[in-house]
């Protein structure tokens, strides 16, 4: 569906759970998330429907999120479901890669063609340090699983933290040599009020290519990262820049929060919620949305924080 700005805005990014089994300091507080009642959230019947109104007006990109969409119970039934609904034409899914072992390979089955994994530190301390629960030795051997299984691409994110990884810029970008995956660097986005990163935090992604001066430009692939290639690597480096040279222009994206609320812009505050709707009013609701798309997400630097009045484990990322 192109925008009144002549965007063409195809790409649904549809979280299916605010709930996660690890803990990120950028992303969720320690005690985890204020449980909304399970009558306020989308039922499996509503995302699908959601996805088929979408579909009909012309979207054809989906990405499964959340939270963490593999502790969602029926995640494999709303993959193959989305999947199936006719027009969408690409499915995939952003995971912390932790529950991969178990659920690559059906995962796959279901018609998931792409999955991110993110992983912000190949050090197992600083890994348990930022995820406050989580494994490195997991999320590693959930990316092996992603690679064994089949998928068409998988892509590591990592998001850039001052002082906590910037020292690991090389030996991230050198999974592009030792695997078949693009490595993204995102710039930290000023979310989440209670986090334990501030301003000093944020690191601009011109600091990847200070650190890897071999690193040669390469085509965009129509996606909102710039991107590189290291000599002989088999992946691309992809920077990701929200705060130092934003992508709304081109943004293609609507979101779909796990509790029905439509986000024309990641930093815009809440936008309609589509809970309990049938099909010709949430295909109203979402043409709505697309045509309330801003121009872009408004100033945006790491002192000013977002407008989105959300975490970002609440909209999907
Ligand atoms: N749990 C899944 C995961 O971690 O991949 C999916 C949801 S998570 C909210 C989606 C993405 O948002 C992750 O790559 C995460 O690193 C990123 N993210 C979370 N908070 C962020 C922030 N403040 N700035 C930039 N990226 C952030
Ligand atoms: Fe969970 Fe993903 Fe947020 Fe980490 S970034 S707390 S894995 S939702």
């Amino acid at each position: 569906m192109i925008d009144r700005l002549g965007r063409d805005v195809h790409y649904l990014r549809l979280s299916v759970t605010e709930r996660c089994n690890l803990r990120c300091r950028y992303c969720m507080p320690e005690a985890g998330i204020c449980k909304k009642r399970h009558d306020e959230m989308l039922t499996e019947d509503e995302m699908i429907r959601a996805v088929e109104a979408a579909a009909s007006l012309g979207f054809h990109k989906l990405r499964i999120t959340g939270g963490e969409p593999l502790v969602k119970k029926n995640i494999l039934s709303i993959c193959r479901r989305a999947a199936a609904v006719a027009g969408i034409r690409e499915v995939c899914l952003t995971t912390n890669g932790a529950l991969l072992p178990d659920f690559a390979r059906p995962l796959r089955e279901t018609g998931v063609r792409r999955l991110n994994l993110s992983l912000d530190t190949l050090d197992a301390d600083k890994y348990a340090y930022m995820t406050r629960r989580g494994s490195l030795s997991d999320a590693l051997r959930g990316l092996d699983a992603a690679l064994d299984a089949g998928f068409d691409r998988v892509k590591v994110n990592t998001v850039l933290i001052g002082g906590f990884n910037d020292g690991e810029i090389p030996a991230l970008a050198d999974l592009t040599r030792r695997f078949p995956v693009d490595v993204r660097f995102i710039e930290l986005m000023p979310m989440y009020d209670g986090g334990d990163f501030g301003p000093e935090a944020y690191v601009p992604c011109s600091r990847v290519l200070e650190l890897l001066p071999e690193a040669q430009p390469e085509p965009c692939d129509g996606g909102v990262a710039e991107l590189y290639r290291l000599p002989g690597a088999m992946g691309r480096v992809g920077l990701i820049r929200p705060l130092s040279a934003h992508f709304c222009g081109d943004c293609t994206r609507l979101r779909l929060t796990a509790d029905g609320h439509l986000r024309p812009c990641l930093h815009a505050p809440e936008g309609r919620s589509i809970k309990g709707l049938d099909f010709a009013a949430m295909r109203a609701a979402i043409e709505e949305a697309v045509l309330e798309k801003p121009a872009w997400h408004g100033v945006l630097t790491p002192e000013r924080r977002s407008r989105a009045g959300r975490n970002m484990n609440e909209i999907g990322g």
